[in-house]
């Protein structure tokens, strides 16, 4: 039925406020009772009230908008990793996973479900050493999506009943993100960090309980092959008093990283298992300086993850480590990288600043030099800046060149080369 204006029939009148349609108003029918009507000032009045109430339960007043419904909308597994490219250096082949993975969930999202084809998620892992960008992309991934999105670290979590929290708390914050709005959440992405902390400790789990490792991973898979699950609204343990939301887990979509530090040993145990009694060719195509990239699901059950769990998380890929190139580029390439983040920190003062070549190539020089990797670049950076940001704002300075017999002073004048030995 459509919508009346004065003069189509003018003894129609809003069944809200009684008054007749007049020249300004439109009455919009019911779809249930043709004689009943509202008319565009009720219905804006009914919008507001409605927007209230739901601000006044923290409810969401956008409901919905977070889920595409066209995929033709969504970007295209290319174009999410060319995204992930302008803040992520290299990291190719985990660029690739998680794109095709997004690109995936979105097409679950989206999927007719009329037909008997139901297309199931993929959750995935991630083994990378600390510091080569897994929470990065995790972030980025996050800038980039529209459905709500949360990064929660699995360290602090124990079995229900002992210290810590609950794992049904990792949900707290996708509903936080989602603005408690439980559809919403349904369909986010968590990223759970430090998973290799929830391994298993020891081949014996019955002498002492484990309750911070395999009991959590029981736990977990609940969460990760999809079921209803209450999620205390506030957060950690759940009180007996409070009121749980219960939450479908069927379409969020997990992304678990890790560092698992040590697994390049089971790695290179498995791979000389598999060569012993072959012919040297197939030892000599091992790259031994980077075993990561062989990492397994055996691999990950050797670490101490429980086989169900694995299977839950059927994409698997790695990080590499960050080599002095790539360390390099990290400074200054990505949109967000640190000299550009400096540079936008003197432009404030009007001031402009630059680094040298020499200087740059120092600073990597030194995050090799004491194994700080990508994250010590920052570290370096701030002590070495740390006395020009005092400084140069209370000066007429107009430009600040850093070269790296200044980097070099700055370091030593901090100590930082005893602080980091
Ligand atoms: P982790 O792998 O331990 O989660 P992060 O993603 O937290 O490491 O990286 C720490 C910091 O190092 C980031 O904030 C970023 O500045 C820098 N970084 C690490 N890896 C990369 C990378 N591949 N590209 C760009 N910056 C990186």
């Amino acid at each position: 039925m459509a919508n009346k204006k004065k003069g189509s029939d003018d003894n129609i009148r809003c069944s809200f406020c009684g008054e007749p349609v007049n020249d300004y108003d439109i009455m919009v029918p019911s779809a249930f009772n043709n004689e009943c009507y509202i008319c565009s000032s009720c219905l804006a009045h009914l919008n507001e009230a409605v927007k209230e109430f739901k601000a006044a339960h923290g409810m969401s007043s956008d409901s919905g908008s977070h889920c595409p419904t066209d995929i033709k909308s969504v970007p295209k597994p290319r174009e999410i990793c060319d995204f992930l490219d302008t803040y992520v250096i290299g990291q190719d082949s985990a660029k690739k996973y998680l794109s095709v993975a997004v690109y995936n969930h979105y097409k679950r999202l989206t999927q007719d479900k009329s037909d008997d084809v139901d297309i199931e998620k993929s959750n995935i892992i991630i083994v990378g050493p600390t510091g080569t960008g897994k929470t990065l992309l995790a972030k980025t991934i996050a800038r980039l999506l529209d459905v709500p999105f949360t990064i929660v670290d699995a360290t602090v979590l124990t079995e229900a009943g002992y210290v810590g929290e609950d794992i049904e708390s990792l949900l707290t914050r996708l509903l936080q993100a989602a603005d408690y709005d439980v559809d919403k959440a349904e369909r986010g992405i968590v990223f759970i960090d430090e998973i290799d902390k929830i391994a298993r400790k020891g081949d014996n789990p019955s002498i002492t309980r484990d309750v911070s490792g395999e009991g959590v991973q029981q736990g977990l898979l609940k969460l990760l092959e999809g079921s209803v699950v209450n999620v205390p609204p506030q957060g950690g343990r759940k009180h007996p008093e409070q009121k749980m939301i219960p939450v479908d887990t069927k379409n969020i979509l997990f992304i678990c990283g890790g560092a698992f530090d040590g697994i390049e040993r089971k790695i290179a145990q498995r791979l000389n298992s598999h060569v012993v009694g072959y012919s040297n060719s197939a030892r000599k195509g091992v790259d031994r300086d980077n075993f990561l990239q062989y990492v397994a699901p055996q691999d990950l059950k050797s670490f101490g993850l429980i086989p169900e769990i694995i299977g839950r998380l059927p994409i698997l890929t790695h990080l590499e480590p960050l080599d002095r190139g790539a360390l390099r580029r990290v400074l200054t390439e990505p949109k967000n990288a640190i000299v550009r983040q400096y540079v936008k920190l003197f432009d404030m003062d009007g001031v402009t600043l630059e680094f040298t070549d020499d200087a740059l190539d120092l600073i990597v020089d030194k995050a090799i030099e004491y194994k700080l990797g990508a994250r010590g670049l920052r570290s370096i950076v701030e002590t070495v800046m740390m006395d020009a940001m005092f400084e140069i704002p209370s000066t007429e300075r107009k430009k600040f060149s850093v070269d790296a017999c200044y980097v070099l002073e700055k370091l030593r004048a901090a100590n930082f080369e005893i602080n980091n030995v």
